[in-house]
């Protein structure tokens, strides 16, 4: 389709993960939406080089495909990850279940799979019309115009009113947020990764267990990896960007075999084409984002990344740029004659937990290079999962919380913080009647 949007349809600029599904919970909704794409279509094969990049679906991406009824065509493209392997330097493997029981598992999925999916149920429905390589270049607010630019040619729209759905590197924020007295905060981080790709068995069977998630956690840099259905998994590695053993200084052949035999030594065998997958495959950035406001009027609101790109490190973005299309929706349902005031609402019920996830995120960057090696962490982790079995309904560790519930992000914080005290309480208090009853004994002897 190629005609722009008209004044009594929604523009969704971007047509990734959140704008896609955003456009599928509209359109059900009875709005016409026209997503704008910068890319080509990615379901006609061009668009990514074969690469398979994969994510943890958890609960708050879970409800959202439920609630535009897409979960169960989801699911069956998921591989299910019930806890992490770690991997040590010596080679030996630790299993830690996610959870006190088999319900409380991640979901990885193909991101690319994910996309064409929700592209392909948007496009099936009546109300949505889908642009691809349209790429926003301004928004004049006073006019209500959006311009892209199509194959050299610039398209001008006029919505009823706009989404900016279009990631880390927003061109809608900027653009939403000039003359305003609005707040950008942003921050890279020193590490970056770098995707590579770890081959199943030649009878399909994977080489290490398929439904985990697989984490080599060192101090100087650490693997992450997710698999895929073909038993083959994806691994992602952190690194610092500059000085010794990081990626700039990563280059020949002999500099990337002799981090693998000081670090990974044990991956050395199952990464065949390691040399030139690392050639081949670009080293990406990570950034946090932060901003406010995230809407202009009655016109224009964020969502997703485009609102608040958070490290990978706590598996969440995705999950919370979906949680965030249901919020919306919640929040235009409950002021339909005030789209204004809907957007507030969807902003001040979702930015203070955003910017909690963006905490966490950074904290969850330290516990996955270092701590999940560590005996006081290991110990944590089980008193955790001791008291979870115990008091299932008191006790819930915040990993379970941020994974498996969708109980406000700050909200769980807020109760992790408040769980502790009480145990810290109970801790010292024996500690305290136990120093009392020695006192006791040694004077009564
Ligand atoms: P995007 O998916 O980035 O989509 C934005 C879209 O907008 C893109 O299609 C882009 O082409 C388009 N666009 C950009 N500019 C323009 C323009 N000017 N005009 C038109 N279109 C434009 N999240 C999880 O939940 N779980 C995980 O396990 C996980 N792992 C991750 C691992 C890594 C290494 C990284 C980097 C991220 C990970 N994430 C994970 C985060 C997740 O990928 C993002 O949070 C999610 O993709 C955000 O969705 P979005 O729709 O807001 O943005």
């Amino acid at each position: 389709h190629s005609q722009p949007a008209a004044r009594d349809r929604v523009a969704i600029v971007g047509g990734g993960l959140a704008g896609s599904l955003l456009a599928l919970a509209l359109a059900q909704r009875g709005v016409g939406v026209d997503v704008y794409e910068r890319r080509p279509d990615p379901r006609d094969g061009r668009a990514e080089g074969g690469r398979s990049i994969n994510l943890g679906l958890s609960k708050r991406g879970i409800q959202a495909l439920t609630e535009v009824g897409l979960i169960d065509e989801v699911m069956p493209l998921t591989v299910t990850m019930s806890g992490r392997v770690i991997h040590a330097p010596d080679g030996s493997t630790r299993f830690q279940p996610y959870g006190k029981d088999g319900g409380e598992v991640l979901h990885s999925i193909d991101r690319n799979e994910l996309n064409r999916l929700l592209l392909d149920h948007a496009q099936r429905h009546p109300q949505v019309r889908l642009h691809f390589e349209h790429r926003l270049n301004r928004i004049d607010k006073a006019t209500r115009e959006l311009e892209f630019e199509h194959g050299g040619a610039r398209v001008i729209a006029r919505p009823a009113w706009v989404v900016g759905a279009d990631g880390a590197f927003s061109r809608t924020r900027p653009q939403m947020q000039r003359g305003e007295r609005a707040d950008y905060h942003q921050e890279y981080l020193e590490w970056g990764y770098k995707e590579l790709s770890l081959s199943p068995k030649p009878d399909g069977g994977s080489r290490i267990e398929l439904e985990a998630l697989h984490v080599w956690p060192r101090v100087h840099g650490f693997f992450v990896s997710h698999p895929n259905r073909d038993g083959s998994h994806t691994l992602t590695l952190f690194l610092p960007h500059q000085g010794p053993d990081s990626f700039d200084s990563t280059r020949t052949p002999e500099q990337i075999r002799a981090l693998f035999d000081k670090y990974f030594p044990d991956l050395i065998p199952l990464l065949p084409n390691l040399v030139e997958d690392w050639a081949s495959h670009p080293t990406g950035s990570l950034i946090t984002t932060r901003t406010a406001p995230w809407s202009a009027d009655d016109w224009i609101v964020l969502v997703g990344d485009a609102c608040h790109a958070v490290y990978p490190f706590y598996g969440q973005g995705m999950n919370s740029a979906f949680e965030d299309c249901s919020a919306l929706m919640a929040a235009l349902h409950a002021h339909p004659r005030d789209r204004r005031a809907a957007f507030i609402a969807y902003e001040a019920a979702r930015r203070p937990h955003t910017d909690t996830l963006a905490e966490l995120s950074k904290a969850n960057f330290v516990e996955l290079k270092q701590k999940v090696q560590s005996f006081w962490f290991l110990a944590r982790k089980r008193i955790d999962v001791t008291l979870n079995r115990l008091l299932p309904r008191t006790w819930l560790p915040l990993y379970t919380m941020i994974a498996h519930t969708t109980m406000p992000y700050g909200d769980a914080l807020a109760r992790s913080r408040r769980q502790e005290k009480i145990v810290l309480g109970a801790v010292s208090a024996t500690a305290l009647a136990a120093f009392g009853a020695g006192a006791w004994l040694l004077r009564a002897l």
